[in-house]
């Protein structure tokens, strides 16, 4: 039976040339990826040191590493941002800058599970998610651009990672009200005025006093995300620790 269906794949993948998405060439190895081998090593992982609190990475030329555990960055000791902590796996750039792209402008949905199994090999590689949450949410799209995309690219990396982590995803509690600009196009005030009263708790009792891990695509300066964990916070919910795909450095 296992044979049949390889053989079946390699007629569909003669038939049907699985090409990567990034530079076309076609995808020889075996498996659901939607990019090559050679593209997918082109991602940059984010790796320690980092802001203990923003999970932004230090730039140090000299081995400090041992003792910046705890380190927090100028921004963060500036703003005090309102989420316990932020990680995030690859830098928004490059080869990944470009498949977030195809991913939500071009509705390749498909592309999730590429993005799910970076995020799975990142957590396996001892990039634990600490402590433990007990529930994951994501930061939500508004209900008219949920419509245009037909997905929520959020929703599908929160459910690959609830799903591996076996930890419940909630989907219909944190939700957007109002629709919003990118926050990729504005500056600092203007990303805090555009979300600000954006998002909305459904219902508190459901989060109150638990630790939740809070899932996004793209950390930029991360005024969406500490918007959502002031909502979150409000509601009664105990920690707030985010987890995006990607982050611009
Ligand atoms: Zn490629
Ligand atoms: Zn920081």
């Amino acid at each position: 039976m296992r044979a049949l269906r390889a053989i079946f794949r390699k007629v569909m993948d003669t038939v049907f040339l699985r090409r990567c998405k990034i530079c076309n060439s076609i995808i020889a190895e075996e498996g659901e990826r939607h990019i090559c081998m050679g593209c997918w090593r082109n991602i940059t992982l984010i790796g320690k040191p980092l802001c203990s609190c923003c999970g932004k990475p230090l730039q140090i030329s000299y081995d400090l590493s041992e003792g910046l555990n705890d380190y927090i960055c100028g921004t963060c000791r500036e703003k005090h941002p309102i989420f316990d902590s932020a990680r995030s796996i690859c830098r928004y750039d490059g080869v990944l800058k470009e498949l977030i792209h195809v991913y939500k402008y071009n509705r390749v949905k498909s592309l999730g599970n590429d993005f799910v199994s970076l995020i799975i090999d990142h957590i396996k590689s001892g990039n634990a998610i600490h402590p433990r949450p007990n529930i994951i949410m994501y930061v939500p799209l508004h209900r008219g651009k949920l419509k245009e995309r037909g997905f929520d690219q959020s929703y599908i990396l929160a459910r690959g990672i609830g799903n591996y982590l076996n930890i419940p995803l909630i989907t219909d509690n944190l939700s957007k009200s109002m629709e919003t600009e990118p926050q990729v196009k504005l500056s600092g005030n203007e990303r805090l005025r555009n979300v600000r009263g954006a998002f909305m708790v459904k219902k508190p009792d459901e989060i109150r006093k638990i630790n939740l891990l809070l899932i996004d695509d793209v950390f930029t300066t991360g005024t969406t995300v500490n918007e959502c964990a002031g909502v979150l916070k409000r509601a009664g919910t105990a920690r707030v620790d985010v987890l995006t795909l990607a982050r611009t450095v």
